[in-house]
């Protein structure tokens, strides 16, 4: 039943049009939806310079439950309204089965977050939807276990999958997760589908996730995943690691210009 109205509602989008081989995608916004104007005036400038799909958690994963744990259904509103005001498609977590039915009536494209990347009954829910999904590598899972998280999706039959490399932990503590750049050219000729890196998580910090970004542009990654935010300083969430919007304009202009001279 659900499936039904949800394949009613939406017309089905198709990843590999999304993110063209040779061409780089990008999917940008703030780590969490905070407030009408904050996600407005980050949909604004977005669209403004050619991004076309906007980012922002309502569900938040928070390693602690006093942190801010997202809006729920308000920032899922207020995201959908400023992503549609502005001609652009939005991606948001769903975090458990719970909130399936409720995100899905918002999101153009469901994410799975790291840490839901093996939870199978979840996978399996969303690989019966006629809806993209962006699974997220667990920070904790190898190569070959994220891609067999990918197939307990498309065994259900959806085959819209989006693969996002955003980091491992190791025993490395400069950085917040180890960015693992090989995972892009293996998963790559796994799996057709687009594979995305996300620069930020595995940052931490602003100054890191341009190099991060630039490594994965060489290494041949369809796309980026990137924390946007109007004012980073006072982020509710991830405020270390969120960009402005000139460090992510500059950011943008180094990564099409390597992703030009690989051509
Ligand atoms: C996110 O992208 O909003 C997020 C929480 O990232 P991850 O699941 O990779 O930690
Ligand atoms: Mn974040």
């Amino acid at each position: 039943m659900r499936k039904e109205v949800i394949t009613i509602k939406s017309k089905m989008l198709h990843v590999n049009d999304l993110f063209p081989e040779g061409k780089l995608g990008f999917i940008a916004g703030p780590c969490a939806v905070e407030s009408k104007q904050q996600i407005d005036e980050t949909a604004a400038f977005l669209s403004g310079i050619g991004v076309k799909i906007l980012r922002g958690g309502a569900f938040k994963p928070r390693t602690s439950p006093d942190s801010f744990q997202g809006l729920g259904v308000e920032g899922l509103k207020l995201m959908s309204d400023a992503a549609k005001r502005n001609g652009m498609l939005m991606v948001t977590e769903v975090m458990s089965m719970h909130e399936l039915e409720t995100v899905s009536e918002y999101a153009d494209i469901l994410q799975i977050g790291s840490r839901n990347c093996q939870n199978f009954s979840l996978l399996h829910e969303v690989g019966k939807l006629s809806k993209p999904v962006l699974l997220k590598r667990g920070f904790g899972n190898t190569i070959e276990e994220f891609y067999q998280a990918s197939r307990h999706i498309s065994a259900e039959g959806n085959q819209e999958i989006i693969l996002v490399e955003r980091g491992i932990r190791t025993f490395e503590t400069s950085t917040r997760f180890t960015l693992d750049i090989a995972a892009i050219p293996i998963l790559k000729k796994m799996v057709p589908y687009p594979i995305l890196v996300d620069p930020s998580h595995p940052a931490g910090i602003r100054a890191l996730v341009e190099p991060l970004a630039l490594a994965a542009v060489a290494a041949g990654s369809h796309g980026l995943m990137i924390e946007v935010h109007p004012d980073p300083d006072h982020a509710k969430s991830d405020s270390l690691q969120q960009l402005t919007f000139q460090g992510f304009t500059d950011l943008r202009k180094r990564a099409l210009s390597v992703a030009e001279s690989l051509h």
